[in-house]
């Protein structure tokens, strides 16, 4: 496995950080999660939505004021180039990790930044399978303590706690609320209901990372005139909801199949979800038309 690193490819096994690098002593890294799709038909890579993620990366950076970052353009180009020399031809997640990388530095410091991109093979989470949730104990972090719209590192340390509980208490996953008490996402997931026709997901201003996937679903769905409404959204709603799944990069569409151990609707697969679900996939490996333009297309021999 190789790694693109602030402009050279490079082995794994040649990648080290110093132990006092301010991103090890203090979290300071920000990071982006992306698919790549393999067509085997065209035996070519999309990758979804690669300006969105690269954007939500510029704007990690900024709100935690890191220096040096490089362009999207040369982040594009850096992955297009550790994708063939890995020689990619399967479905694979990608993540971009930006650090302060800075050697004894305190907590202010800002840069230089060290960026990584590398990419691993990864199927489909869950092949129609669905999960049961839990409301976690802990509650999401908020926008006057730690931003959670953005992929900072640090933030993870709040869906772990979320994710831990859950587990040990015999559930498979966990939603949070914000400090308020409305639902605000999973540990790695955006969040939609469905009640009657209309399709409810928080608004960016509940504590969310502002998901790429939750905006795919959205847009998606208004393309198959599917009402969607923006709002927050209350604890019990989950359990009256038709429907519940999460949205995200790596667990694409999954069903919600309890929450609290009340079923949600009749306990299954709900036909709004496997329709979206669906729908996403095909946009993602170019097997329907790419009417938003959301898919970079890497040709495996070019650049070679
Ligand atoms: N919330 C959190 C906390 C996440 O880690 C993720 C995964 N990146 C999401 C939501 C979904 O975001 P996206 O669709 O951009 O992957």
């Amino acid at each position: 496995m190789k790694f693109w690193v602030n402009n050279e490819i490079v082995e794994s096994d040649e990648v080290s950080f110093h132990p006092l690098s301010t991103a090890l002593k203090y979290g300071a890294g920000v990071f982006e999660g992306l698919r790549g799709y393999w067509n085997a038909d065209q035996e070519r890579l999309h990758i979804f939505r690669l300006h969105e993620h690269l954007q939500r990366l510029q704007d990690s950076a900024k709100i935690l004021r890191f220096s040096g970052m490089p362009s999207s353009a040369e982040l594009a180009a850096g992955m297009e180039d550790v994708l063939r020399a890995d020689n990619i031809a399967t479905d694979v997640h990608i993540r971009v990790q930006v650090f302060v990388d800075e050697v004894g530095g305190f907590i202010d410091a800002q840069g230089p930044v060290r960026v990584l991109i590398s990419a691993v093979p990864m199927g489909r989470h869950n092949e129609g399978a669905g999960k049961h949730i839990t409301v976690s104990s802990w509650r999401r972090i908020t926008d006057s303590t730690m931003p959670p719209r953005i992929k900072s590192i640090a933030n993870y340390e709040n869906s772990r706690l979320a994710l831990l509980e859950a587990q040990r208490h015999g559930y498979d996953d966990a939603v949070l609320l914000t400090a308020d008490g409305h639902v605000s996402e999973g540990p790695g997931y955006n969040v939609f209901i469905r009640r009657g026709g209309q399709l409810i997901t928080p608004s960016v201003t509940n504590g969310i990372l502002e998901g790429v996937t939750r905006d795919s679903i959205i847009a998606l769905a208004r393309s198959l005139d599917i009402d969607v409404v923006e709002r927050s959204i209350d604890r019990t709603e989950l359990y009256v909801a038709d429907e519940v799944f999460f949205v995200g990069t790596a667990g694409e569409v999954t069903p919600i199949l309890s929450v609290d151990r009340i079923e949600v609707g009749d306990g299954q697969f709900g036909e709004m979800t496997q329709r979206l679900r669906d729908v996403y996939l095909e946009v993602a490996r170019n097997e329907r038309e790419d009417s938003f333009g959301w898919l970079t297309t890497v040709n495996p021999e070019e650049g070679k």
